[in-house]
């Protein structure tokens, strides 16, 4: 079973707020986006305009919520969040775009996971800042529209290919996370056990850093399970030796792999001769979502090359071999 601290998905823990960078220049790694995002924040307070819709995507854990609670602090408004799944009917929207107050920023999570009847309403909000609402049901329905105060849309999604074109056109400012340097996660670690109150000296948060899979999200957690090895086993203070032990017994590999991803590569080295193999056909063997696999496992493993996805599906690159330790197929090697 995989241990929730190592999925990149919120828990509750992430409310903690102390670890949370609140400014633009806090914010560690993203330089384009920062930089980018800066200018247009500059640009609407100068204005004294509702910033531009902002759609940022990429894996969880990667900092959008983050970021869209730091534009609004920069832009000076209130910060409202919401979720896709959330918001089940047109109604839900609109009482919550009523009461927005002028150049306020919404943040939408999931945003892909929209009822397609709410996005509808969402469309005329985005581009006019209006709201048509039907009032009453069958031949005594009539449309009102009702004026809402311009507002900044910051949506979040895992998975830009669900969103539908329409929506996604009404993003002026769309934004993609990337996965994090060792050197980013490893200033992040670092700000991070001092806050703690657990220092880490420079080989013990690299360690945490080379092994949270490019995401601060993960690497805050597992910062967190090293301090409480380092306050019970050692003496409060993070090295090397300390984290490597304490990764190591979370059942955190060398390169910040755990059980499931391990699984997942396993099964296709030993029952697929390395693939191609089909997603649904690994969702089932695995019997994990296939929402999970490609929004969550796969992304990483791409970005290391230890996977392919080609269009006969998914296959194993040679960094995989090598990191399981197995051989491939003679054909492959061929
Ligand atoms: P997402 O919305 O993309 O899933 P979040 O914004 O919730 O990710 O960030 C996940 C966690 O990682 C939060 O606890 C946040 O404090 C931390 N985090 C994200 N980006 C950074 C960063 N650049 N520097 C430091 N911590 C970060």
């Amino acid at each position: 079973e995989a241990d929730p601290t190592l999925r990149p998905e919120p828990l509750p823990e992430d409310n903690d707020r102390a670890l949370r960078p609140r400014q633009l220049g806090d914010f560690i790694g993203q330089a384009e986006a920062r930089a980018n995002l800066a200018v247009f924040i500059q640009s609407a307070r100068q204005r004294g305009e509702a910033m531009d819709h902002t759609l940022f995507h990429g894996p969880p854990g990667l900092g959008k919520t983050t970021l869209a609670q730091i534009m609004a602090r920069e832009l000076g408004v209130n910060f409202r969040m919401t979720s896709g799944p959330v918001l089940a009917k047109a109604g839900d929207l609109a009482a919550i775009l009523t009461n927005l107050e002028s150049r306020d920023v919404l943040f939408i999570d999931e945003i892909h996971r929209l009822n397609p009847v709410v996005e509808e309403v969402l469309y005329p909000a985005m581009e006019d800042f209006e709201l048509d609402l039907v009032i009453g049901e069958g031949p005594a329905a009539r449309t009102v529209r009702i004026e809402l105060q311009p507002f900044t849309l910051v949506g979040a999604t895992t998975r830009m290919g669900l969103l539908t074109t329409p929506l996604r056109d009404r993003f002026g400012i769309p934004t993609r996370l990337q996965f994090y340097t060792v050197d980013e996660l490893h200033e992040i670690v670092t700000r991070n056990a001092r806050t703690l109150g657990a220092p880490a000296d420079e080989a013990g948060a690299r360690e945490i850093a080379r092994r949270a899979r490019g995401t601060p999200r993960i690497a805050g957690r597992l910062l967190r399970r090293v301090v409480d090895f380092a306050v019970v086993e050692g003496d409060g203070r993070i090295d090397q030796a300390l984290a490597d032990r304490a990764l190591t017994r979370l059942g955190v590999d060398g390169l910040g792999l755990d059980g499931a991803d391990r699984r997942y590569l396993t099964l296709i080295a030993e029952h697929y001769q390395g693939g191609p193999v089909g997603i649904e056909t690994l969702s089932a063997a695995l019997s994990e979502s296939r929402d999970a696999l490609e929004e969550v496992i796969e992304p990483y493993l791409l970005q290391q090359g230890l996977i392919q996805r080609t269009p006969r599906g998914r296959m194993l690159g040679q960094r995989a071999w090598t990191h399981l330790g197995l051989q491939p197929p003679k054909s492959e090697r061929d």
